[in-house]
């Protein structure tokens, strides 16, 4: 099996510096430890024509390079199958019927813990089990026996975070983006996780769900956000920050991908020039404002 680091975009639009920026990262993490790099397209949910070709362009246009043929998770089925399965023979998945509203009204309770699942559908009579079947289609969660779990994450060190109940498969039949990624990563040999941090919060639910699977817990790397100028996290609505946009101010792709770099401290030109320097120890820890964002008198 391969030891590999991976960057998974979202088809749901264009990439913007700040998905570039942690393309790049997770690519140096990757080729500075030797490791191979794999690109999946995490298609599950909010797919939108033709914004994977868009992005596969772009992300060659700042010189992240893939090794083999990029994966699709519309393609996975039957392994997610197999690993829900897997859980529902250990008896460790529930049926839910809970709209977001009556979950959130649940969680909201003064002692609910914050962001997990206040466990509503966990222990359901038979007959009520009956009715709610009767009434809308369920989505399976995961009966978690641990309240929270410690992941090493390579630059925040030890991580502790909440384990709930967590959706597996969402009641529309589509598997969810948790059991997903840890069914992934696995099955591709993925090894090192490198992506933005405002995924560490749900991370400790991801490794304990790979443990279930007796799955290897990935190394994580969850790299700083770039934000827009009220420290929010960039979107495209910020201005022009894809690299369509950027091209018709006069920026191409190779002073984008070189302002990243300067970024992160690291010398201009290809990214392989960086490998040399690149140290993950060295790396500013800061949420990054790209410097041409209006406001910033850039
Ligand atoms: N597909 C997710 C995103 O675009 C990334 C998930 C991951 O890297 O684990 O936000």
């Amino acid at each position: 099996m391969t030891s590999a680091g991976r960057f998974a975009p979202s088809p749901s639009g264009e990439l913007h510096v700040g998905n570039l920026r942690t393309a790049i990262l997770a690519w140096l993490f990757a080729r500075s430890t030797g490791r191979e790099f794999l690109l999946r397209v995490e298609d599950l949910d909010r797919a939108r024509a033709g914004s994977e070709a868009g992005q596969l362009r772009d992300l060659q246009a700042v010189g992240v390079t893939w090794d083999g043929d990029v994966v699709r998770q519309t393609a996975r089925g039957p392994l997610y199958a197999r690993a829900i399965a897997m859980l529902e023979q250990e008896g460790l998945t529930y049926e839910c019927f809970c709209t977001r509203r009556e979950i959130q009204e649940a969680a909201s309770a003064p002692h609910a813990p914050q962001g997990a699942y206040p466990g509503t559908c966990r222990n359901l009579e038979r007959a009520e089990l009956e009715f709610k079947r009767s009434t809308r289609p369920a989505a399976l969660r995961l009966r978690a026996d641990a309240a929270e779990f410690t992941v090493h994450d390579v630059l925040h060190g030890e991580f502790t975070g909440v384990v709930d109940d967590l959706v597996l498969r969402r009641n529309d039949g589509v598997t969810a983006y948790n059991l997903a990624v840890v069914v992934d990563d696995a099955a591709q040999g993925i090894d090192q996780v490198v992506r933005g941090d405002d995924l560490l919060p749900s991370t400790p639910r991801q490794a304990y769900l790979a443990s279930l699977l007796n799955i290897p817990v990935p190394e994580y790397a969850h790299v700083p956000l770039v934000v827009n100028r009220d420290g929010a996290r960039l979107a495209k609505r910020d201005g022009a920050v894809t690299l369509a946009d950027l091209a018709s101010a006069g920026v191409d792709a190779a002073r984008v991908r070189d302002t990243i770099l300067d970024s992160l401290g690291l010398p201009a030109g290809p990214l392989a020039n960086a490998l040399a320097s690149f140290d993950p120890r060295s790396l500013p820890m800061e949420p990054w404002m790209w410097p041409g964002m209006p406001g910033t008198g850039a």
